[in-house]
């Protein structure tokens, strides 16, 4: 494992799976959540959170898929343990730390340097053969996936929604951006983006799918992609995390109001 040089990241452990995975098995004691382990990894297990009433329609948190981007992680944890009693009646699916071994070692991709973002499809990766067995039949009403980006100037959000009259990311993004700014540039990642916004309406008929494609072909209402710049302090980057899941939150609970 790398060395760690942030007294921030050494003192909250972010890529200590071992109390990552203890600190969630609290929450989820106290939020009344059942917790599986989907795979198991060489660098620990694959945890699913569900809510005891979970529906077909949850809402839908997943962080850590690449394991070098420890804020995503961090700041879903600390979130869900800032309202843990509150999740109690929740309708929640949540996948805390997607990679183990990518967040142990701090790398991109799997144990086997698999991106796991572009095998969401895979019919021959155990891991995420089991991802799909787990998720079989759920179609989120919200689906958000924790990201950061080495390469971003601030924040953004690749949105897909099915009704095409809901826009969601311009406003998380404002709820955010007093702790980060937006990322302006025109284009991120070869995609069109307007003030960190980035729409897409059409999904490609592609393989190698990412998580938010494969969830949004699978029934799912709204997928949001959050990015964090990770050259930005870790410490704001973890509150920046907690505070989109929970603008999410407010938002699945207006919604139902
Ligand atoms: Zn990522």
């Amino acid at each position: 494992m790398p060395e760690l040089d942030n007294a921030w990241l050494r003192r909250h452990r972010a890529h200590d799976v071992v109390e990552i995975t203890r600190r969630w098995k609290a929450v989820a004691r106290r939020a009344l959540m059942r917790v599986e382990t989907i795979h198991p990894t060489a660098g620990g297990p694959v945890l699913f959170l569900k809510s005891r009433r979970m529906t077909d329609r949850p809402v839908y948190f997943c962080a850590g898929v690449h394991g070098d981007e420890p804020a995503a992680v961090q700041g879903l944890l600390v979130w869900a343990e800032a309202r843990a009693e509150e999740l109690r009646d929740a309708d929640l699916a949540i996948f805390p730390l997607f990679n183990p071994a990518g967040i142990l070692l701090n790398t991109r991709g799997d144990e086997g340097g698999h991106d796991l973002n572009r095998l969401f499809d895979s019919v021959t990766h155990p891991h995420m053969m089991a991802w799909q067995e787990a998720v079989r039949g759920l179609r989120p009403r919200y689906a958000v996936c924790l990201h950061e980006d080495y390469d971003a100037q601030g924040l953004y959000c690749y949105e897909l929604n099915r009704d095409p009259q809901i826009r969601l990311a311009d406003g998380l993004l404002e709820r955010c951006s007093c702790m980060i700014p937006r990322d302006t540039r025109k284009v991120i990642e070869g995609r069109r983006a307007a003030n960190g916004v980035i729409q897409r309406r059409r999904i490609a008929m592609i393989a190698n799918l990412p998580e938010a494609v494969a969830l949004y072909r699978a029934g799912a209402g709204s997928t949001l992609t959050f990015e964090t710049p990770s050259e930005f302090d870790f410490a704001l980057r973890t509150r920046v995390h907690a505070q989109f899941v929970q603008r999410v939150w407010e938002i699945s609970k207006e919604a139902e109001t």
